[in-house]
């Protein structure tokens, strides 16, 4: 028997279910799941991923025996649907949809009301009303020739427009019968101009045509642009849904909405959605119409923030509960149906036809963070899922969100304009109004509102790259709404006093203001605010900390932070931190007044000089680690000594170079000089690390004296210590056994002066290749060990992250890297090089402490890879701890399933 590529759903027989989403798509098999949960489906069929695979691998070629599986499943949709696709009585009309596993919402395309030509509109026409028979013919020629045929959208909307100006009209509703059929006829002379064919009458060349798009979609640059942002890989494409059409758009009676079973921005328990009376599909999406609230609730809720009153709220902007009782009932029982079988908020699409309700799709809804948590919190109450799958609900990245700022409560301030709380947090920034000019000026690290009337999917790059979004147009559940919350970004969405004038100017509330002006916004409330204002973090509590202590009760690795400062020291500790993976002593040379004295070392021509300077430095050092101690208060912290190559830490301009010649009281030439010797051209080898303490052993004698002695001092307080001293940098192990003699006379010696007893660990940072390799070597000495897996991804690319900036835009385009190195670790090399580095280090120390401190620490897939080889603990930035927590957790509940 040939291979089945083509499922059919309907009531009666629904041959997909929602487990087959691989080869369904999301779309499709849960349509065919809804028809078997006895809820109102339009019947239809689903070209499977597969076939999508095999097309784009055969040179766009379909598998044989596709075409016949594609009339046989149309047949049997005619038969359920009592009609036949271009009969001239009472047509058949369809849906073509698109739909891949993952939920890529607008990216690829739909044609709606296929089917129609000269001949069967004349059905339709008898069957269900002439206006609404060509005003479907014209949309359907419209989104054909801009899906299939790929001309521009604009050239239609022109001959609306001209056709509605002509007739002084503003809305398309004004327009009659003989209106829209004379759009049509210049619609298809539009066709035949810019084709040089004819619009397809035939509705079988139509569907194909249709079926060829939207296989076709999977690879638009627009499509391939989200997955790559989003990350998504390995899937086979995208699916084919041709689906009987409803309508919601043959009269008052008809409807058409989106809406989501819990609110998507707060996460709160109660029915949430939006609606367009008389109106087909993706009206609601584009945001033309603003549309109305789905529950009374809502609705009274809206026009009181617009100060609209109850009279003309009842009158115009009425909701769907109170308009349509029985078919608003319909929707509660359906969606509440939906709820307890997936076990999830879902986010519906449904349409109304002559108050009969239909649902067209449903998918696991996108939530901001917040929304996530509460949501994952309240199904694990209402007993619907278990505290394990709580902690899979939701993504580590969404918990950024929650990490972010919002403006500081205690500052007053002026609200400019109001529009919807479309995506929480708050972003200050300039304007910028496309998302060329955003993404361009983002890379320049400015920080940027992008400015909107709406937004497209074309977008998505620009709205990535800016802090947040504002648009004058649109509902909650517009474009840019839907994708900003799955993004984490804050916007303001349908901010009706926005008028974007031009590509540099609009105003706000009457005011004008032009690209690079500030302006701040707070999408946890909708509100735009002239100028720049403070923001600040949110506190962690309630929900939160009980979704982490579930997050803690499944997770094997120990979360550690980067902190240099008591103070990120103490934000760690409030986000999790177990202790400090690494704290880096270089930044604490540069402050105030030191950097003299360390400058002074690095110019002491001898030893005596050289020694008179570090014993400026010891007391302020160690003043800096008792502070770090006291904040990380019985729990462990990593001390690394000085890694940078010294030239870092003299002056680079002439001017500097005298300024500081004069204070020292040396000839500003020697200093110049001394400046140039010390250069490294590759700042990332040559002399630093352990090779500059080998070089100069003092250095390292003072910051253990630093380390020790304010452990020594903190422990007499009753504070328990747990110092860590790390040496950076280590290739062979020579090195390293030669610094930790030094280190451990200087620390025994101290210890035994003050009759005290402390355990403290010499261990060292897993940064060269050559480490990785002779790592059972090192092992025999050192006791921990540290990836830095920073320097080592940049030793074994042999480019740093600069360079990679540079050139890998283009490499990930062109998919030559899968992602960047230097933000997910990359497992194929830099991976293997830890994974030997652990094996072998545990080859000659079974119990050495493995653990990672470059920025992969906070990445969850390399913290999930962490896990797999055995890591005790991941090191990363404060506001990464509750990510990286959240990361091994989930890694941990995989590996147990
Ligand atoms: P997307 O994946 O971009 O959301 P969809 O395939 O869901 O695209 O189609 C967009 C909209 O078109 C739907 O929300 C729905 O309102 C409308 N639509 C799709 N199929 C049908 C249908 N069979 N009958 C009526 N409307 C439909
Ligand atoms: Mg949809
Ligand atoms: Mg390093």
């Amino acid at each position: 028997m040939a291979e089945k590529f083509v499922y059919f759903f309907s009531s009666e027989n629904p041959e997909g279910k929602k487990e087959m989403k691989e080869l369904l798509g999301g779309k499709g098999a849960n349509l065919a799941e809804m028809c078997t949960l006895g809820l109102p489906i339009p019947a239809g069929f689903t070209i499977s991923t597969q076939v999508c695979d095999l097309y784009y691998k055969n040179n766009r070629q379909y598998p044989e025996g596709l075409q016949e599986q594609i009339d046989d499943k149309l047949a049997m949709l005619e038969k359920t649907a009592n009609k036949k696709l271009g009969d001239s009585n009472d047509p058949l009309l369809v849906s073509v949809r698109s739909g891949a596993a993952v939920s890529m919402p607008g990216m690829m395309d739909t044609v709606l009301n296929l089917g129609l030509n000269d001949e069967s509109v004349k059905g339709l026409a008898k069957k269900s009303g002439e206006r609404f028979a060509y005003d479907s013919y014209r949309r359907f020629i419209q989104m054909f020739a801009n899906v299939v045929l790929e001309l521009d959208h604009d050239k239609f909307e022109h001959i609306l427009e001209e056709k509605k100006k002509s007739l002084n009209i503003k809305s398309d509703l004004e327009l009659n019968v003989d209106d829209l059929k004379e759009i049509v006829k210049s619609y298809k002379e539009e066709v035949k101009k810019n084709t040089g064919e004819d619009f397809p009458q035939d509705p079988k060349d139509q569907l194909l045509k249709s079926i060829n798009a939207v296989f076709g979609s999977w690879n638009n640059p627009r499509a391939i642009k989200y997955r790559a942002l989003n990350n998504i890989e390995g899937l086979m494409g995208t699916a084919v849904n041709v689906q009987a059409m409803v309508f919601g758009n043959m009269g008052d009676d008809c409807a058409t909405g989106v809406a989501f079973t819990r609110n998507p921005s707060t996460g709160e328990n109660k029915f949430y959605g939006e609606f367009l009376i008389n109106a087909q599909g993706e009206d609601v999406v584009a945001g033309i119409r603003t549309p109305q609230e789905i529950t009374i609730e809502g609705s009274k809720k809206w026009a009181k923030d617009n100060g609209i009153s109850e009279e003309e709220r009842k009158e115009k902007y009425t909701s769907l509960e109170e308009f349509m009782p029985e078919a608003y009932q319909e929707l509660v029982k359906n969606y509440q149906k939906l709820e307890n079988h997936y076990k999830d908020m879902q986010d519906l699409e449904f349409t109304i036809e002559r108050n009969k309700l239909y649902i067209l799709q449903t998918r696991n809804g996108k939530r901001t963070g917040a929304a996530a948590i509460k949501i994952a919190v309240d199904l694990v109450n209402e007993g619907l899922i278990t505290k394990e799958e709580a902690v899979m609900r939701v993504a580590p990245e969404q918990l950024d969100q929650l990490l972010h700022p919002n403006i500081d409560p205690k500052v007053e301030y002026k609200v400019l304009a109001k529009g919807l709380p479309a995506s929480p947090g708050a972003a200050v920034g300039k304007i910028v109004f496309t998302a060329e000019k955003a993404e361009k000026l983002a890379e320049k690290g400015e920080k940027l509102i992008l400015v909107r009337k709406e937004t497209s999917p074309e977008d998505i790059g620009g709205m990535d790259a800016a802090q947040g979004i504002l648009t004058a147009t649109g509902g909650m559940t517009s474009h840019a709404a839907v994708v900003a919350r799955g993004m984490g970004k804050c916007c303001v969405a349908g901010c009706s006093d926005v008028v974007v004038k031009s590509d540099d100017l609009c105003t706000i509330a009457g005011k004008d203001f032009k690209e690079g002006d500030y302006i701040t916004i707070n999408g946890t409330k909708g509100e735009v605010i002239d100028g720049q204002l403070e923001l600040v973090l949110p506190e962690i509590s309630g929900n939160f900390s009980k979704f982490m202590s579930w997050v803690d009760e499944n997770r094997k690795l120990i979360v550690r932070t980067n902190a240099d400062t008591p103070k990120d020291s103490e934000v760690a500790r409030n986000f999790g931190a177990e202790g400090i993976g690494l704290c880096r002593t270089e930044h604490m040379f540069f402050e105030g007044d030191r950097i003299d004295a360390v400058r002074e070392m690095i110019l002491a021509e001898n030893l005596e000089d050289r020694e008179k300077a570090l014993d400026k430095i010891l007391p302020m050092q160690k003043q800096d680690f008792v502070g770090i101690f006291t904040a990380m208060e019985s729990l462990p912290v990593t001390i690394r000594l000085l890694d940078p190559p010294l030239h870092e830490f003299l002056p680079h301009t002439d001017e500097e170079i005298k300024e500081l010649a004069d204070k020292i009281g040396v000839k500003p030439e020697i200093l110049k000089e001394k400046s140039e010797s010390l250069h490294e051209f590759n700042p990332m080898l040559g002399h630093r690390g352990c090779r500059l303490a080998v070089t100069y052993p003092e250095i390292a004698v003072m910051q253990t004296k630093a380390i020790i002695g304010a452990a020594l001092e903190v422990q007499e307080k009753g504070i328990k210590v747990l110092p860590e001293i790390m040496i950076p940098l280590t290739g062979t192990y020579q090195e390293f056994n030669y610094l930790k003699k030094i280190i451990c006379e200087v620390s025994d010696k101290m210890i035994k002066e003050k009759g005290a007893s402390l355990k403290y660990m010499v261990g060292t940072m897993i940064e060269i290749p050559r480490a990785t390799l002779v790592a059972d070597k090192i092992a025999k000495e050192a006791e921990f060990f540290s990836f830095g897996t920073n320097d080592l991804t940049q030793m074994t690319f042999g480019y740093s992250r600069d360079d990679a900036g540079v050139f890998l835009p283009e490499y990930l385009e062109k998919g030559i890297l899968p992602k960047d190195p230097f933000q997910v670790l990359d497992q194929e090399g830099v991976g293997q090089l830890v994974e030997l580095g652990v094996k072998r280090g545990r080859e000659t120390r079974p119990e050495l402490k493995v653990g990672i401190c470059g920025e992969h620490g906070g990445e969850p897939s390399s913290v999930a890879f962490c896990h797999k080889i055995g890591m005790n603990y991941v090191s990363c930035s404060p506001y990464r701890v509750p990510i990286a927590r959240l990361a091994a957790a989930q890694a941990n509940l995989k590996d147990k399933k």
